[in-house]
This record gives C-alpha cells, sequence and structure tokens, in this order.
C-alpha cells in the first residue's frame, strides 16, 4: 500500500510517499523559515498561502522522484491538528481534493503521533514498548508507547513548550529565528558555569516541566546582571541556557524509565535535532544501561515522511479510518492522549 502524506500544520510543507513494502520512497519539503524570519516568528495567514503554492509542486516533485504516476497512490493521509486552523486547512483541502480526484480514500493523522513515531523510519527502530519525549516547538511530553495508537502521557510542560524556550532565549540574545539551532552553536563557544540557570521542576517528583521560569531568568540575566553584552557573554548565556534545559530534559527522562520500568527511550521533535541533549542522553545510556532511538535528522522538524508514515501504520490496524466522504474538518486543539486504535 503506498499512502501520501501532507503536512502543513504550521510552516513547514511536507508531503511523502510511504509504500508499507518498501518503506519510504520518495519526500519533499518547503520551509518558510526565511518567509518568517523578518517578522520573529510564524504569521499564520502567510504561512497558510504559501502552503498553498508549493503544496502541488511538492507532490510532483515525490511522484517523479519515486517514479510513480499519482494513480499509484492508494491512500492520502494529512495533518489533522494540533497546529495553526488555517495552515491545517489548506493541507487537509489538498488532501481530500485529490482524493476526491483520485477516488482514494483519505485519512487525518494526528500530527504529534507524526512526530512520535518517526523514530521508526530510522534504520534501527526501536520495538514497543518505549518511553518517548517528545520535544518540539509547541510541546513538551513523556508518553509510555505500548504500540501505534496506545499512548499513555506520563507528564508534560505546564507552560512553554522546550523549543519555545530555546526559540525565545534566543530571541532575547538576538539570534534570530528559530532560535533553537543557533543557540545551540553559540552554547559550543560559551564557558560553563559562568552563568548559573535555574533548572525549573528538577526535583518536583512528577513528570511534569516548567520553561517559562527559565526564559525569564534569561530575560533577567541579559537585562540587569550584563550591561553592553558582548559575544562571549552571550555564548556563556546560551551555554547556561542549554545546560539547564539539557540537564531537565534529561532527568525527568531518567525518571521516566524508573517509574514505567522500561528500557528503551524514544526522543521525537525539533529539539531532538539538538545535539548537546543528544550527547547528554547517550552518556546516561551508556551508564545506565537503558537504549535511546532518535529520528533522522532531518525527520525531527516538521515534514510529510512521519505523516505518511503514521498514516500507513493507522490504516494497517484500522482499515476502516480511510474515508472516501471528502468533507472535512481540521483540529487545531487535539491532546494526543485522546487517540485510540
Ligand atoms: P509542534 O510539533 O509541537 O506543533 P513544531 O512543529 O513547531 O511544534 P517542530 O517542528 O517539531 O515543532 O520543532 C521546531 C522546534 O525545534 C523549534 O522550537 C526549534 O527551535 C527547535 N529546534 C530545532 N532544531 C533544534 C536544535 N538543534 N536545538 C534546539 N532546538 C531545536
Ligand atoms: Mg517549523
Ligand atoms: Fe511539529
Amino acid at each position: 500500500m503506498i499512502v501520501l502524506g501532507v503536512e502543513s500544520s504550521c510552516d513547514e510543507t511536507g508531503l511523502a510517499l510511504y509504500d508499507t513494502d518498501r518503506g519510504l520512497l520518495a519526500h519533499a519539503l518547503h520551509s518558510q523559515v526565511a518567509m518568517h524570519e523578518q517578522y520573529g516568528g510564524v504569521v499564520p495567514e502567510l504561512a497558510s498561502r504559501d502552503h498553498i503554492r508549493r503544496a502541488l509542486p511538492l507532490l510532483e516533485q515525490v511522484l517523479a522522484d519515486a517514479r510513480l504516476d499519482r494513480h499509484a497512490i492508494d491512500a492520502i493521509a494529512y495533518t489533522q491538528g494540533p497546529g495553526l486552523a488555517g495552515a491545517l486547512l489548506v493541507g487537509a483541502s489538498v488532501a481530500c481534493g485529490l482524493g476526491l480526484a483520485l477516488d482514494k480514500p483519505v485519512l487525518g493523522v494526528h500530527h504529534l503521533e507524526g512526530h512520535l513515531l518517526s523514530p521508526l523510519l530510522a534504520s534501527e527502530p526501536p520495538e514497543f514498548p518505549f518511553v518517548a519525549l517528545l520535544v518540539s516547538g509547541g510541546h513538551t511530553q513523556l508518553m509510555r508507547v505500548d504500540g501505534v495508537g496506545r499512548y499513555t502521557l506520563l507528564g508534560e510542560t505546564v507552560d512553554d513548550a522546550a523549543g519555545e524556550a530555546f526559540d525565545k532565549s534566543a530571541k532575547l540574545l538576538g539570534l534570530g529565528y528559530p532560535g533553537g539551532p543557533a543557540i545551540s552553536r553559540l552554547a559550543e563557544f560559551g564557558d560553563p558555569g559562568v552563568y548559573t540557570l535555574p533548572r525549573p521542576m528538577l526535583h518536583s517528583k512528577n513528570l511534569n516541566f516548567s520553561f517559562s521560569g527559565l526564559k525569564t531568568a534569561v530575560l533577567t540575566l541579559v537585562k540587569t546582571k550584563i550591561t553592553n553584552i558582548c559575544e562571549q557573554d552571550k555564548a556563556n548565556v546560551a551555554r547556561a541556557f542549554v545546560d539547564a534545559i539539557v540537564e531537565v530534559l534529561v532527568a525527568k527522562c531518567m525518571a521516566a524509565l524508573k517509574e514505567t520500568g522500561l528500557k528503551r527511550l524514544v526522543i521525537a521533535g525539533g529539539v531532538g535535532a539538538n545535539r548537546q541533549l543528544r550527547e547528554a542522553l547517550n552518556a546516561a545510556a551508556a551508564k545506565k544501561r537503558f537504549r535511546v532511538f532518535y529520528p533522522e535528522l532531518e525527520f525531527c522538524t516538521d515534514n510529510g515522511a512521519m505523516i505518511a508514515f503514521a498514516g500507513a501504520m493507522r490504516l494497517q490496524l484500522q482499515p476502516e479510518a480511510a474515508q472516501r466522504d471528502y468533507a472535512f474538518n481540521v483540529r487545531p486543539r487535539w491532546p494526543l492522549d485522546e487517540l485510540s486504535i
């Protein structure tokens, strides 16, 4: 079965073809980062319009890369939520329009299920069950994953997401958008221990997170403690920020593994691309004897491959999920643990 995946929940248009026999056949992505950069964040209306421009050329590209005719597609999976309403509507209407025109079934996919299952696209995929840390621009959650559609929320952020903390702190340091990769690179030049930032909820005795105080601490440091902040100081602040957030993320993962008794940890979402986080988790895994799995770097942030894959997994387990009713509705807010199989 060949599934076309369509992702448009935020500022990336992603299309991909996944074959349940042969694996990922092709994927293509257009990132709108350059377009939104001048505004310091995603402008929803511009995002929607750009998805409209990009979707069909990207479809042609994946079909050409996979050397397939569009009629070879068996089903179309699209991101139904959560995300920006207008952006989601573009992907949903493209998918349902194609479904109607090609007479193929369509299926709405949960964006976070896409992120969560993305490590299964890697060459050495984890087996179920595992603990998943989902760290993206909009979410920070620890889940117990027993199979496709079998998710138990263990803990989550009570305020900002980890990616949001990266982006907002980077902005305070004048690093542009999105700030995660930039603050991570700058931190490499920082000296450890020059500044110390709080580790929110490190000892909270539950698996929740809080990152808004960390961002405020960066603001206070930049505004009051350092006059005429120089490049080295910026790098030192970046280092303090990365050290603090990585320590909290790693500690909570350890606690989740302990609580569940599981020995497999999966990292998903954009912050999963972070080098310092990966290094710290790899070190902990070697020491504490558990295995840690990551998506391929290009599938950490939003992409169509994870949507095609999640759609294909669902269709295999739940063939009735495929619809030929092409009236669609999107779900900008949609908790992951509402999903079942
Ligand atoms: P959600 O999936 O919750 O709706 P999103 O789709 O915007 O949010 P992703 O695309 O998964 O989130 O990830 C984007 C986030 O990942 C941004 O906040 C970005 O700064 C962060 N990010 C990407 N690469 C890195 C990195 N190397 N280090 C730290 N953060 C990173
Ligand atoms: Mg994005
Ligand atoms: Fe995402």
